[in-house]
């Protein structure tokens, strides 16, 4: 009999021996070096004054798959206006089923990295429907749109070059600007004249790129492409977009904001995630002009340097973009269901931002009323999250609402009515 059949049966007889396996003990004495005790008590400090500020971030736990009506730990049953699950494809049957099945054919792990044996068929695909779904020539995927960010950058500009960046960008793009050797340039969120300035100082630089979100996350605005794009021209740069707010969103088909402007195929580089709309498991990307994707495939480190990602993933992601492909129901839902919220709430007396995204941020301007309107709100069975400086910026804080495809009709009424109740209570509307 083979080794490898005595270890599989004597396994399945007698599970309860493994756990008896000898453990080395753990010594409780004390080390001689005090270092950590005194990095201990150092840690505690900070972790106390995070809590006194208020800043200290509690996980609430689900106990059900992620969706527009959830089970939590504590609470229970929940309406979901919270998550990033745009289009509703967190817990879709389609994607699950095309997961299962490439699971059976493909296995669980790639336990490599792309360029030495971590590409199946799977990834390719998948990175062609990409480029397909954006209009764009080809596509690199990454672990996470974080590291699509995190690598975009220095493999492509050096010190002589410049990347004009929008203020309220995500921290991913902020980090990975930080590990890029490019001047740096800041302009104020959405601000055509401030960008204007910038491109103006950069223009020694030999490359210019300017790079921001397509929707930005607390606000739910959209870039304005069209502006950045027309100044980009003028002072001759490039443009990134990260498109993880918008893709499946934003646009009349969901292609994001190149759709919405009528630029699709003109931005140099596009990143965004498979982690939000997109069936919101794991995976990002970077997609744009070809010899842009072929120096990423040589040099971005969070590439060659990290696992690719799970053959499960990559084909629920193929059947997403299949999906796509076919039908537009999923975004039709999404931008009737958005609509439909924000001009109930209004009607009711809420403080809507103007949103062109699936992110309505309910102003409430003070940090201790958006955390009591959330635990309340939760009491009511909605599930939200208050935001507060530093988050937002000071006396702007806010309850954001992320609207789902997936949400059905009496599911935004009971938001809105929940909403209506404790904001009566509370005086916020009349
Ligand atoms: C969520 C988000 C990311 C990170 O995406 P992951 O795939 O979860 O790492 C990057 N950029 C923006 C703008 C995002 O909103």
């Amino acid at each position: 009999m083979k080794p490898a059949t005595i270890n599989h049966e004597f396994q399945q007889k007698d599970n309860n021996r493994r756990l008896a396996v000898k453990q080395p003990p753990i010594t409780t004495k004390k080390r001689a070096s005090s270092m950590y005790q005194n990095f201990k008590i150092h840690l505690e400090n900070q972790l106390s004054e995070i809590k006194e500020a208020g800043l200290y971030k509690n996980e609430r736990v689900i106990t059900s798959p992620q969706g527009a009506a959830i089970k939590v730990a504590e609470g229970g049953d929940v309406l979901n206006f919270c998550a990033n699950n745009y289009l509703g494809l967190s817990n879709d049957k389609r994607l699950i089923e095309a997961a299962k099945k490439a699971l059976d054919e493909r296995g669980y792990g790639m336990s490599s990295v792309r360029f030495i044996c971590g590409t199946q068929d799977l990834h390719k695909k998948l990175e062609k429907a990409i480029a397909h779904f954006f209009g764009t020539e080809d596509t690199i995927l990454y672990a996470a749109c974080f590291d699509a960010n995190g690598g975009v950058f220095e493999p492509l500009l050096t010190s002589e070059d410049a990347i004009i960046s929008d203020a309220l960008n995500h921290a991913s793009i902020i980090d990975g600007v930080r590990l890029c050797k490019a001047q740096r340039y800041r302009y104020a969120n959405a601000d055509m004249a401030d960008l204007e300035e910038q491109l103006k100082k950069a223009q020694s630089q030999r490359f210019r790129l300017i790079v921001t979100d397509g929707v930005f996350s607390m606000d739910g605005n959209v870039a304005p492409l069209d502006k950045i794009y027309a100044l980009a021209e003028k002072y001759n740069a490039m443009v990134m977009v990260d498109e993880s707010h918008s893709a499946g969103v934003v646009g009349k088909t969901g292609r994001g904001v190149t759709e919405l402007y009528n630029l699709r195929g003109k931005i140099e580089i596009l990143t965004g995630t498979l982690g939000k709309a997109f069936g919101g498991a794991i995976g990002g990307f970077t997609t744009g002009k070809q010899e842009i994707i072929d120096m990423l495939r040589q040099r971005s480190r969070p590439y060659l340097f990290s696992n690719s990602i799970p053959p499960m993933v990559a084909a629920a992601g193929i059947e997403m973009f299949n999906i796509m492909d076919t039908t537009n129901e999923l975004q039709e839902s999404l931008h009737s269901n958005t609509e439909y919220f924000v001009k109930r709430m209004q009607e009711a007396g809420f403080d809507i931002k103007p949103t062109q995204s699936a992110i309505c941020a309910v102003m409430l301007y003070d940090a201790k009323l958006s955390q009591t309107v959330a635990a309340r709100l939760q009491e009511e069975g909605i599930y939200v999250t208050g935001f507060y400086y530093p988050v937002v910026p000071k006396g702007e804080a806010r309850i954001r609402v992320q609207i789902s495809a997936a949400h059905k009709k009496e599911q935004l009424d009971k938001c809105i009515d929940a909403f209506t109740k404790v904001g009566k209570e509370l005086d916020i509307i009349k």
